[in-house]
């Protein structure tokens, strides 16, 4: 990175409106990397002082990559732009839309004297994304792993190896080591059909040669309440994973819903195909909850004062410009914002990329129209260069009706794509119009170039290639940290 000195520092511009940005995820680093942030006094807040590449969190819960090889920090994103751009690592926890002020707290560790304050907006985006369902099932909070963030996948990677070195103490009970050793995944979504792949590799290509006494009790399941896995892929494909995931030994439990969690059990019940239901009670060691998203608490705070949005349940009903409806100077990005889409990435990015041209363009019409009015004024003041101050006037006007000409936000589809473990994935692939389904090992490496041709920056590349190679050649680490 260039260096910048403190003096580079750009103080706020009075004439300028501020712009507060939510979150530094998928939906909100899109905008502040498309943003032409010298129009704006740009102000970012964020508990999580980094972007996160999720697409592959799901390999670090196995060591396959390091965590922090899939993080940008938002400070080196952000020294790069332009004008006055400010971070502060804090939690927004209420929005006011009356005063437009949002309330943000300090929730870290370490605290200063302040560590709650407000901040005035002109402009608001929001992009806080989304929490992990849980449809207030007992027992779920307390004693599963979720797999959203990176201290998720850490917990999940410390946790694996406890339950393995546990399951391998000396005397362990049988019963003991068959419960530490089942994995059981809920969720049979994209995260939860990755992360049992992934976990599953794990175990074939590091566990079962480290510690083959205990090996053959190692397993792999996978709840779902639906009758098929990854709902959102075409059924072949779906037939294509379930068959997989079968070979490799997961077992794949359908019309499976789980009602109740406890220390050491899942208890489920089983839709069987003559309509009985049965009660099943699963012993488990490690349970990762992959059920979805919900809202978070900000956002339904925010629906409350928003009399609009009174009957928004899933996040921020949104207009085909992300503007918040029933709000003014509020628009709202990826996973929190109902627009029609699925809360993915790609949804995200290209919301954040919208909005981004969205307000460049509302920059340079103000600066269009203030031009105009200024030339008017001199035209009257002086006529001697009429001619010439007309042309520029209609040059501005003729540039300001192609500006303002700004098309409503329509989602692009590029495809689906899932990791499903033993080196193969499965993607449906938008392709001139038509679609393309396909699985096995040549997606594999199909799904391993997207994605790296897909992560925020060369660093994040460099030093995903090296992890897959470390771990090809080494193995990955089990050092429990
Ligand atoms: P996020 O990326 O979740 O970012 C939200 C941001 O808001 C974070 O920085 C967070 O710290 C911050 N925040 C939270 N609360 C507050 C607050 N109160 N105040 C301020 N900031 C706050 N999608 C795909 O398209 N392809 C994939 O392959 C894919 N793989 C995935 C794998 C996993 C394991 C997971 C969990 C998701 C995956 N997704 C994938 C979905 C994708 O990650 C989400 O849809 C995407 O992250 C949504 O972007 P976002 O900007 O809305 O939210
Ligand atoms: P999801 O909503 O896609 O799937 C959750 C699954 O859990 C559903 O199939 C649901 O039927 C099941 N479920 C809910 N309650 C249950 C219960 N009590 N017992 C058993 N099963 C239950 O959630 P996700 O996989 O976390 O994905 C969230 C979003 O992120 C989605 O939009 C997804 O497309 C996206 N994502 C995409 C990728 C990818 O493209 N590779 C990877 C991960 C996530």
């Amino acid at each position: 990175y260039e260096d910048r000195h403190p003096q580079d520092q750009v103080k706020p511009d009075p004439s300028k409106k501020t712009l507060v940005v939510l979150g530094t995820g998928w939906g909100s680093v899109a905008l502040l990397k498309n943003l032409d942030t010298e129009n704006y006094n740009v102000i970012v807040v964020s508990p999580r002082n980094f972007f996160l590449f999720t697409p592959l969190l799901p390999s670090c819960t196995t060591g396959l990559i390091e965590h922090r090889s899939i993080m940008e920090p938002i400070r080196a994103i952000l020294r790069h732009k332009k004008g006055s751009v400010q971070y502060y690592e804090a939690e927004a926890t209420t929005i006011d839309p009356e005063r437009k002020v949002v309330k943000v707290a300090d929730n870290s560790e370490v605290k200063g004297s302040i560590a709650e304050n407000e901040i005035h907006y002109d402009m608001l985006v929001v992009g806080v994304g989304a929490e992990n369902s849980t449809f207030g099932i007992p027992g779920v909070r307390e004693n599963s792993c979720f797999l959203k963030e990176i201290d998720d996948a850490q917990r999940i990677r410390k946790k694996i190896m406890d339950c393995v070195e546990t399951a391998a103490f000396k005397d362990q009970s049988q019963e003991d080591i068959d419960r530490l050793m089942h994995m059981v995944v809920v969720g049979g979504g994209p995260t939860g059909v990755e992360f049992a792949g992934e976990l599953q590799d794990f175990f074939e290509e590091d566990i079962k040669k480290l510690i083959p006494e205990i090996s053959p009790r190692f397993k792999v399941t996978l709840i779902e309440a639906l009758p098929n896995v990854l709902p959102s892929f075409s059924k072949q494909l779906i037939e294509y994973t379930e068959n997989t995931l079968r070979e490799e030994k997961i077992d794949i439990k359908l019309k499976t819903m789980v009602k109740r969690v406890t220390e050491n059990t899942v208890e489920a019940e089983v839709s069987r195909p003559d309509g009985t239901k049965e009660r099943l009670t699963i012993p488990y060691g490690l349970l990762v909850w992959a059920t979805g998203n919900t809202i978070r608490p900000i956002i339904k705070d925010l629906i409350s004062r928003i009399p609009a949005q009174a009957n928004s349940r899933r996040g921020l009903a949104v207009n085909e410009y992300l503007v918040v409806q029933g709000a003014r100077d509020i628009w709202a990005v990826g996973d929190c914002a109902v627009a029609g889409y699925a809360p993915t990435a790609q949804v995200a990015s290209q919301e954040g990329t919208f909005l981004a041209r969205l307000f460049n363009n509302m920059a340079k019409t103000e600066s269009h129209e203030a031009r105009i009015t200024e030339l008017s004024t001199s035209l009257n003041v002086q006529p001697g260069n009429a001619a010439e101050t007309a042309q520029e006037i209609e040059s501005l006007e003729r540039q300001l009706k192609k500006i303002r000409d700004v098309k409503p936000f329509r989602y692009s589809h590029q495809g689906s794509m899932a990791y499903i473990g033993s080196e193969k994935a499965v993607a449906d692939v938008t392709w001139w119009n038509g679609n393309i389904a396909s699985g096995g090992s040549l997606t594999f490496l199909f799904w391993r170039s997207a994605y790296l041709s897909m992560c925020f920056s060369t660093r994040n590349r460099v030093l995903v290639i090296v992890d897959w190679l470390k771990s090809k050649a080494f193995g990955r680490d089990v050092s429990r940290e």
